[in-house]
């Protein structure tokens, strides 16, 4: 997609709010315990290579990803550690993962077996056994098949059982009773494996900042090194998340619309009074959402209004007075002692802040600071 370098809005990313997001998490794990940074849908929308480049300088050991394309553009990029794919590749794919050193989450005996018939005869892939003790998304679900697998790993060469893990539903909860359940089925398939591979994890943001006793040998830290609350509001962390994402633009356009005067397709915004109004050049099609209509921004540490629809590339907002084009303009971030956060635009949308940050898109210039 071509990226917008000449108009004035851009996300500007603070490297060193990630930096501190990640090493404050390494100082509280227990010796020994590594931390595999997740930098999926491009480090959540902060840039796969730049947040990989700052995650290992904080101390990360191992990246995970969702699907084995961002694996290879981390390859591409130079970066050595081990890597895990979460989501399930398909088993036609194997012999690409294994000749790249990359993780594969596997979920049954079946892809397994139809991976091995893919895998070239010098190739060994590396696998990470999911378990579903109650996420309901991927995984085995009962420890009769995890000891048949396990047993199946033991005779095929082909593959190096490498991890076994998890993923919890509610661990960002105050309420703890379904995380309960989860560790509970978790210790039953622990019963019955036989001997622990290289790395047992559970731990995604959430589990470590709250539930750090049963992190395991690893943790798949993802959305807390952003800076961003994994609870939302619910739980307080343990240290201060730094946010690392702002969003900025300046004014292209600005003037007086008289009295009873509309604004936008649907002209669902009629001037009370004659009201300065500020052309903003972003729009859905960066990412920034129609529902934001309604909403703020800041001017000056002043919160101004989103007048009418939200279009494809541009918008619209009422101003207390008269500014010259080019004034700047704060969409998510800190402006003049005021902040709009990406929590803030995620309640505005009902939504939360995940969806936001991994929803603007490549067209959206990003700074690094
Ligand atoms: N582990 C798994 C299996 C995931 O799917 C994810 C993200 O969705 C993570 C870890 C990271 O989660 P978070 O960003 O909440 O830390």
């Amino acid at each position: 997609m071509t990226i917008g370098i000449h108009r004035p809005t851009q996300l500007v990313i603070d490297q060193a709010a990630i930096y501190h997001n990640i090493a404050a998490e390494k100082a509280r794990l227990k010796p020994g315990v590594e931390l595999f940074q997740v930098v999926k849908a491009n480090g959540y929308g902060h840039g796969i290579i730049q947040v990989a480049r700052i995650a290992e300088k904080a101390g990360a050991t191992g990246f995970c990803v969702a699907i084995l394309d961002e694996a290879l553009t981390l390859r591409e990029a130079g970066f050595m550690q081990p890597i895990l794919v979460l989501g399930i590749t398909e088993p036609q794919y194997a012999d690409i993962m294994a000749a790249h050193h990359i993780s594969a989450t596997v979920g049954s005996i079946d892809w397994l077996k139809t991976a091995a018939n893919i895998l070239s005869a010098d190739h060994q892939l590396a696998v990470h056994l999911a378990l579903d003790t109650g996420m309901g998304r991927i995984g085995f679900q009962h420890p009769a098949e995890l000891r048949a697998t396990v047993q199946y790993l033991d005779e095929q060469a082909q593959f190096n059982f490498e991890g076994i893990f998890t993923h919890f539903a509610k661990a960002d909860a105050a309420d703890t009773a379904y995380f309960e359940q989860q560790i509970d089925r978790w210790k039953a398939f622990m019963e019955v494996l036989p001997k622990r591979p290289k790395y047992v994890h559970v731990s995604n943001s959430a589990t470590s900042l709250w539930h750090a006793a049963c992190n395991g040998n690893m943790i798949r830290y993802g959305v807390a090194a952003y800076g961003l609350n994994p609870s939302g509001t619910e739980l307080t962390a343990p240290f201060t998340l730094k946010p690392a994402m702002s969003l900025t633009t300046k004014m292209v356009y600005v003037k007086q619309l008289p009295k009873g005067y509309s604004v936008s397709y649907g002209a669902t915004y009629t001037a009370q009074q004659d009201e300065w109004v500020a052309t903003l050049p972003i729009g859905y099609a960066d990412g920034y959402e129609r529902r934001l209509q309604g909403f703020h921004v800041l001017v000056n540490g002043d919160f101004c209004e989103i007048i009418g629809r939200v279009c494809m590339d541009q918008l619209m907002i009422r101003l207390p007075r008269q500014y010259p084009v080019g004034t700047p303009v704060t969409l998510v971030g800190e402006d003049h002692g005021q902040q709009i956060s990406l929590q803030d635009v995620a309640d505005y949308c009902g939504t939360i802040h995940y969806e936001i940050a991994c929803g603007f898109t490549q067209r959206l210039k990003r700074t690094y600071i």
